[in-house]
């Protein structure tokens, strides 16, 4: 028979999690803040408790998809003998530090913890499309494969419960950056009368094809060397032009003029001949260090 599971927090996200273990066939318990909120699962079969205590006390999985971690700790609290001895899943959006705070709350209240980081929107649960993150005990991981495999191809991080709180952050972290990159450069492109939409539609694909560059970088800052011949050179990468055509339009130039901090770093401290992904290390160390 399929594994019952709680959920604590039927928001948009929440919702989704539980709504693809009903259609599994899993028996379902949930607890929302505003009943209202839950009330379209419970329709679909879900049983609705009315405290999180009824709620955590019906299966030996509670999983928790809440706003934050002050929401969490908040709910959580107030139940802690009723949590001893199942497994919590929390897949609300924590920092590492956040989570590995809760994994302590979780050992010193005799319950199992398993950190979920979800990189995929509501509607993507339960394709191929939605990745998931898991760190923590490997033991809860593996146990509860069955429910973890029906939202999406789980990977899991090892047994720092902060880890994939981290690796979710470091890839949105990207996302964000590229994000302001290409907001950027339609700012300045909107000076040759470029349409933002017509900035995208060159953007998306020179972007898309500079991602392969990653492998090589990679490749550069995982063998420790940074003057590997047949690479572009820090001194070559120097975007000062970038960042005073910026400024000549009176477009803001922070995002490539961070960039440009990070690269002039590097060569005020004698790399300048050494390959571009030696940023890495401006990023890596304080700055009074690089
Ligand atoms: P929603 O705003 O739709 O839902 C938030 C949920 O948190 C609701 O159930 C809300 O209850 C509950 N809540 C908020 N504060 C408290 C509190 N103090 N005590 C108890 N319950 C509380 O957000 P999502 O469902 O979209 O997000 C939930 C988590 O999933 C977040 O951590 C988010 O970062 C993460 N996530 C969401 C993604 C998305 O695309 N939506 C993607 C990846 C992760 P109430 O209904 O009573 O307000």
């Amino acid at each position: 028979t399929a594994e019952g599971v709680t959920i604590l927090g039927t928001g948009a996200m929440g919702s989704a999690l539980a709504g693809e273990l009903l259609g599994a066939g899993h028996p379902v318990t949930v607890w929302n803040r505003t009943a209202e909120r839950a009330v379209p699962l419970a329709t679909r079969g879900a049983a609705q408790a009315e405290t999180p205590g009824q709620a955590v006390i019906a299966h030996p999985l509670v999983v928790m998809c809440l706003l934050r971690a002050g929401s969490v700790h908040d709910t959580l609290t107030p139940v802690a003998a009723e949590l001893r001895g199942r497994t919590l899943l929390n897949v609300t959006t924590t920092t590492p530090n956040e989570s590995r705070e809760l994994a302590r709350w979780a050992a010193d209240h005799d319950v199992t913890y398993l950190d979920g980081a979800i990189l995929a929107v509501p509607e993507m649960i339960g394709s191929p499309a939605a990745q998931i993150f898991y760190s923590g005990s490997r033991e809860a991981y593996d146990r509860f494969r069955d429910v973890l495999d029906v939202w999406s191809n789980g990977t899991y991080d090892g047994d720092d419960a902060g880890a994939a709180s981290l690796i979710d952050l470091a890839l949105l972290s990207g996302m964000y950056q590229m994000f302001a990159g290409f907001f950027h450069g339609a700012a300045m492109a909107g000076f040759a009368d470029l349409s933002a939409t017509e900035f995208a539609a060159r953007a998306a694909p020179f972007l898309a094809a500079m991602t392969e560059g990653f492998a090589d970088f990679a490749g550069v800052i995982d063998g420790g060397d940074y003057a590997v011949p047949g690479q572009q050179s820090l001194e070559f990468s120097d975007l000062s032009h970038i960042v005073r055509a910026s400024e000549e339009q009176g477009v803001d130039p922070a995002p490539v003029a961070t960039v440009q901090e990070l690269i002039s770093r590097q060569i005020a401290a004698g790399h300048g001949s050494e390959g571009f992904p030696r940023v890495y290390e401006s990023l890596r160390r304080p700055a009074a260090q690089a």
